[in-house]
């Protein structure tokens, strides 16, 4: 349906994969206000079609592939897509983010989402242009790596420029974990690619000549390039990320006790200089890279053995080390490029192998994996993607293991979903955040309060004082980003940068000390956050909306889009069964001191959750209230 807005296409397309027909989904401008785009948009139409009964693994698990507003205007970081149905890994609703092409492109063809109902009859793939979409037989793709797949899509169309995103050997084989691939970039968490893989589409291609259309032209190019100038400038967005990608933390999480080790037992690893984001850089980067339209350029490009592959970011980096206790940089190089090409998250993927080293360990499951032995582990990895041997179950993640062989306890996941890199024990309120995500143990969809617990600011990582208002102002704020087509790393522009120029400074020990007892503010914020009627400096994002789109938005609007969104992919994932006693982490993380001369390095799970519901407007049982639903215009 046509919009009177700029950023959208104006076609969200339903696709019936047993027919082969595609027909117009009805979204409206009200829509676009409401939901505005990417992942809140696929969970309100989610939202309308699920009823809690539905299997990840059947044809009514709807995938949809959306884009924000924002892709396609040339706004800094955002030529991002995003998918979104229920997981195989968890059974709720999930969502991963992907900074490949085929969002760009997908516009280009005409359209802002699509939806994929059913299964398609043999293995296909699905090409889709600005005159339709069609299916064709997949037989000589199957089973291919994902770059090889990627280049023989290139041959098979005419076209030099389009998008195109793809699955693995681990999509088509349904492991839980498997991701979407698109270029170098992967949509990774959640296991949506085995959704793909269930529904028989090993890949999908866009392509098209359509504008993005901009309501006022000047002034979003103008605020384009101050932005882009300021994200330059800017200490994190405009020097460390581009020197060093996420992979600079390493030093900092190991210092502040945050450097996930041996299976999340400690947050310390002595190695941990050889695993560096310095010694990334200094041994191996030959280049930064970065997604299209992206001043920051956070990926890396390593030489190996002669070869030029995809470095690794963050969480694959510690995940494939410390976690595993492997001190070897070159083997997370190779790792993480044979996972990319294999289609397998690899945060999931080395969560399950580190549960699975430690459930051997303690003689709960002869597995033959130990900590620190590595040899075996590609082999493994490529057992995972074809379910063979021990792969076959490792394929089922850390939690269904766990409820087979024992070790629930150090099993770390949360809702199925196994966390991310950031020991929580040494930042509390990233570990509430971890406990509350609606997609399971993400850091991104739990708010990322460590940013205010080690790395960036130094706020008591200790106390759950005023933890459970930051992490709901931050998760409103990444949800709402997330949902306009950015890159969350725009928000690292969000810090002033006279905080992180001088992090010893009298000013920011003063604002550490402040952040725990500004709790009431943030409630204040969160509960009435139509009162901040004004854009602020360094949140770019607002005025992109007023310039590009021609959508009425400010700060207070912006966070009450990003709360809409919150509710709104809790309530699906309550008519699923989700509710307090779900909002949980492993007793490792609550029970067990990191420190065992400090009882305060735990996670006080139960005591935040209780301030983070009333402060959501959610019950007791963490089911958002009516009174809440409707204010959010969700009922
Ligand atoms: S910051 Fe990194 S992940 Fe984000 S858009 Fe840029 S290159 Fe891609």
């Amino acid at each position: 349906m046509a919009s009177k807005y700029g950023g959208y296409m104006g076609k969200v397309m339903l696709i019936d994969l047993n027919t082969e027909r595609a027909e117009e989904y009805p979204w409206t401008d009200e829509d676009r206000e409401l939901f505005v785009g990417g992942k809140i948009m696929a969970a309100a139409i989610l939202e309308r079609h699920l009823t809690g009964k539905e299997d990840a693994f059947s044809e009514e698990n709807w995938l949809i592939i959306s884009t924000g507003p924002m892709t396609g205007t040339g706004a800094p970081s955002s030529a991002r897509f995003n998918v979104s149905g229920l997981s195989p890994l968890t059974g709720i609703l999930a969502s991963s983010n992907c900074g490949g092409s085929f969002g760009i492109y997908l516009k280009k063809a005409g359209y802002d989402a699509i939806i994929l109902k059913g299964c398609c009859k043999e293995l296909s793939w699905l090409e889709i242009r600005e005159d339709g979409f069609f299916f064709h037989n997949a037989d000589e793709l199957k089973g291919m790596k994902t770059s090889q797949c990627q280049q023989k899509l290139s041959e098979l169309l005419p076209e030099k420029n389009f998008g195109r995103l793809c699955i693995g050997p681990a999509g088509e084989n349904l492991v839980r974990y498997a991701g979407i691939v698109s270029d170098e970039r992967s949509a990774g968490r959640t296991g949506l690619g085995a959704v793909l893989g269930w529904k028989n589409i090993k890949a999908i291609t866009a392509c098209g000549k359509q504008l993005t259309p901009i309501y006022n032209k000047e002034k979003t190019s103008a605020w384009i390039k101050n932005w882009t100038k300021y994200l330059r400038a800017h200490p994190l967005t405009g020097d460390t990320m581009p020197r060093f990608g996420t992979a600079n933390l390493v030093k900092p999480m190991h210092l502040h006790g945050l450097l996930t080790t041996r299976n999340y037992s400690a947050g310390r690893f002595d190695d941990y200089e050889q695993v560096s984001g310095e010694k990334l850089a200094e041994c191996f980067n030959i280049k930064n890279k970065g997604c299209i339209s992206c001043p920051i350029r956070c990926a890396r490009t390593v030489s190996l053995d002669g070869r030029e592959l995809k470095g690794p970011e963050l969480e694959s980096l510690v995940l494939l080390s410390s976690n595993l206790m492997n001190n070897d940089l070159q083997k997370v190089l190779e790792w993480n490029w044979l996972l990319d090409e294999l289609g397998m998250d690899t945060i999931s993927t080395a969560n399950t192998i580190s549960w699975a080293m430690e459930a051997k360990e303690k003689g709960l499951w002869n597995n033959g994996l130990e900590f620190g032995s590595t040899d075996m582990l590609s082999a493994v990895f490529e057992d995972i993607a074809h379910r063979r041997g021990i792969g076959a179950e490792l394929a089922e993640g850390s939690k269904r293991l766990s409820e087979k062989y024992g070790g629930r306890d150090f099993a770390i996941h949360s809702k199925g979903l196994e966390l991310a890199a950031y020991e929580p024990r040494r930042a509390v309120g990233q570990g509430l955040g971890y406990a509350v995500s609606n997609r399971g143990g993400c850091h991104i969809n739990g708010g990322y309060a460590v940013i205010v617990e080690g790395l960036g600011l130094n706020a008591d990582p200790q106390t759950p004082r005023g933890k459970a208002d930051i992490t709901m102002l931050l998760q409103n704020v990444l949800e709402a980003l997330s949902a306009a087509g950015q890159c969350i790393f725009t928000s690292y522009g969000f810090f002033p940068a006279i905080l992180l120029k001088k992090p010893d400074g009298l000013l920011v020990g003063a604002v550490n000390r402040l952040i725990p007892h500004l709790g009431w503010a943030m409630r204040i914020i969160n509960k009435y956050p139509l009162l901040l009627a004004f854009h602020l400096p360094m949140v770019h994002h607002t005025r992109m909306f007023k310039y590009a789109l021609g959508m009425d938005m400010n700060f207070g609007k912006f966070l009450r889009l990003g709360e809409r969104g919150y509710n709104l992919e809790r309530s699906i994932n309550c008519r699923f069964g989700i509710s307090a006693e779900n909002d949980k982490l492993p007793k490792r993380l609550t029970h067990e001191p990191q420190d065992k001369g400090d009882k305060r390095t735990v996670v006080p799970l139960e005591e935040m959750k209780t301030v983070y519901y009333k402060a959501r407007g959610w019950d007791k049982n963490g089911i958002p209230t009516e009174k809440t639903l409707r204010k959010l215009k969700i009922r």
